[in-house]
């Protein structure tokens, strides 16, 4: 007899113990448990980057070796010049609201790899400034804490999104609460990585 487990179509914001100084991530959380549990269909690992940076070979064939794909979370500008000389297949941003961080966003996109703006709330990014070619993130982990509806709802129509879950925890591996976001505002998900 099989269990049908239940899957969501992708998950793309996902730390792993890669990112070493995160206080939250926990020692269980490896990539392979990540492959094992298997929550969305399409996956990726989303470490973040200035944590390990001198492991990133090691880091990348791991990944490509459970058929995870290998992005990295950039924390604003001051990484992008180093985030961009490694082959990463995405990125996530973390764009405050100050020039030099939407500044830098071109270089990320220059790279050809998508850019996906993360939890642009928790952060106070301003979506007017934000480049249209880059997808944003509806974050179950911080989605909540916030006035969605007016601060997202306004750009349902302007952007492609994704949706995350941000996990630290096996137990944060899912995306119920951003994907209620997703509904109310009437935004469908944008797949990267099909096929
Ligand atoms: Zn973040
Ligand atoms: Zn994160």
């Amino acid at each position: 007899m099989s269990i049908q487990l239940t899957q969501v179509p992708q998950d793309l914001h996902i730390h792993t113990i890669y990112s070493q100084y995160d206080s939250a991530v926990v020692d269980e959380q490896t990539p392979e448990l990540i492959a094992r549990v298997h929550h969305a269909r399409i996956l990726g690992i989303s470490d973040h980057f200035e944590h390990f940076t001198d492991r990133f070979d090691e880091y990348k064939k791991r990944l490509q070796q459970l058929n995870l794909h290998a992005g990295t979370e950039v924390d604003g500008a001051a990484y992008v010049g180093e985030a961009i000389q490694l082959d990463f297949e995405y990125y996530i941003y973390h764009c405050r609201n100050q020039r030099s961080e939407y500044d830098a966003i071109d270089k990320l996109l220059a790279t050809g790899k998508p850019v996906i703006i993360a939890h642009p709330m928790a952060l106070d990014t301003d979506l007017g400034k934000i480049p249209p070619e880059c997808y944003i993130e509806l974050n179950n982990r911080y989605i909540w804490r916030d006035d969605w509806k007016r601060k997202i709802g306004p750009y349902a129509q302007s952007f492609r999104f994704l949706i995350g879950s941000d996990a630290h925890q096996p137990l944060w591996l899912n995306q119920n609460v951003a994907r209620y976001v997703a509904s109310q505002l009437g935004i469908e998900e944008t797949l990267l990585f099909e096929g």
